[in-house]
């Protein structure tokens, strides 16, 4: 638990605060685009930035901006697609050159693009068909991040999400994880509140539903149980203004997300936000989720649907809707199938028995709670 061993003055010398085996070397600083810049002359000679264009007219990132070796990319889109994936892959091949890193800048999104940027590089197929689980890849150029948002927990994870022509699905892959994570929790000062606030409650309920998982590695689920204590004491508070003793908890607890997600499993909530998500392409995923949380007050009842009406309340924020993102009755056949095969979520959160609570019956119920809300 982090109990305020962490604080912005000793930020740089903080030491590890998680369990699992992680494949990134995390370096925690006070001028994040700084160090970043000094650690890359050291340990690269060629790096080629990937950055949220949202970042633009924040000072501390221009710098990055003045940069040749880079690419400017709309992280508005909830996933990065895979045709962003191919066009910068082909952007380096034929023009630019293969750089030795590859530097993403920004959420989940920018840093997602850039761990799928580099894999690809290394591999010949278009990006949609390395998407799943268990294929056999060639590691491509280093891949460094520099999060600009915390919550995601993509600063430390073996996964890129990306959204293909058929569905959304990341490419999981050892060789995807970052090599370096440099966090610096001042850098998420730019960022909208509802970024802010939804990012960490996708962080809150990663934590929450790994500490309910069946088939969760041990160390994975007390890196969940700190990391749900710390979301919950941030997401309790009002999140207007930007606090930065908050945002080092922010950036614990998003570390925290991505080291317990290596050896645990997510749960029923993000079972469903995935029938969700194939449905609205705009749809960001934490929204998803949150939309799914407020459906499974049945199934969350200690304490993740409670929460979630809490945290919404005390920021003034309305309970998402899947309506507001263009989801209907005539959407449930669809989200159904796409719930029902994420066996691995349903098994982690009522064990090897899972068939005898969950059938299409079961999740159409959710889903019409869900556009009827
Ligand atoms: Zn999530």
């Amino acid at each position: 638990m982090n109990d305020g061993m962490v604080s912005y003055e000793n930020f740089n010398n903080a030491r590890p605060w998680w369990r699992t085996h992680i494949f990134t070397e995390i370096v925690t600083c006070r001028d994040g685009v700084g160090d970043l810049r000094k650690l890359l002359r050291e340990r690269a000679s060629r790096p080629f930035f990937i950055i949220d264009e949202i970042l633009k007219p924040q000072r501390a990132f221009a710098p990055i901006f003045a940069c040749e070796g880079k690419y400017v990319f709309d992280a508005s889109y909830s996933e990065p697609r895979t045709r962003d994936v191919d066009r910068v892959v082909a952007l380096l091949k034929n023009e630019r050159g293969i750089p030795d890193a590859i530097v993403g800048v920004g959420g989940g999104a920018s840093m997602d693009l850039a761990k799928a940027v580099s894999i690809c590089l290394a591999n010949p197929r278009p990006s949609a068909e390395y998407q799943g689980y268990g294929m056999d890849m060639e590691r491509g150029p280093d891949i460094w991040v520099l999060p600009t948002l915390a919550g995601t927990g993509a600063e430390v994870t073996p996964i890129a999400v990306l959204r293909g022509p058929e569905k959304k699905l990341g490419i999981n892959n050892d060789n995807v994880a970052p090599k370096v994570a440099v966090i610096d929790p001042a850098l998420s000062a730019g960022a909208k509140k509802f970024n802010r606030f939804f990012s960490m409650m996708d962080c809150y309920f990663h934590h929450y539903e790994i500490t309910h998982s069946k088939t969760s590695a041990p160390d994975a689920v007390l890196d969940s149980r700190d990391g749900v204590e710390i979301a919950r004491s941030v997401l309790s508070q009002d999140l207007s203004e930007f606090d930065i003793d908050r945002a080092v908890d922010s950036a614990v607890a998003s570390v925290l997300g991505g080291s317990s997600s290596i050896g645990g499993r997510v749960g029923v909530s993000h079972a469903i936000s995935y029938g969700l998500s194939n449905a609205s392409p705009h749809l960001p995923h934490s929204v998803a989720v949150a939309i799914s949380m407020l459906a499974c007050g049945d199934i969350y009842s200690d304490g993740g649907f409670d929460d979630t009406v809490k945290f919404l309340e005390i920021n003034g924020l309305a309970r998402p809707t899947g309506r507001e993102y263009g989801i209907f009755e005539s959407h449930i056949p669809g989200m159904t199938r796409t719930a029902l095969g994420m066996e691995k979520l349903w098994l982690s959160h009522f064990g090897e028995n899972w068939r005898d609570t969950v059938d299409e019956k079961f999740i159409s119920d959710i889903y019409k709670r869900i556009v009827s809300a």
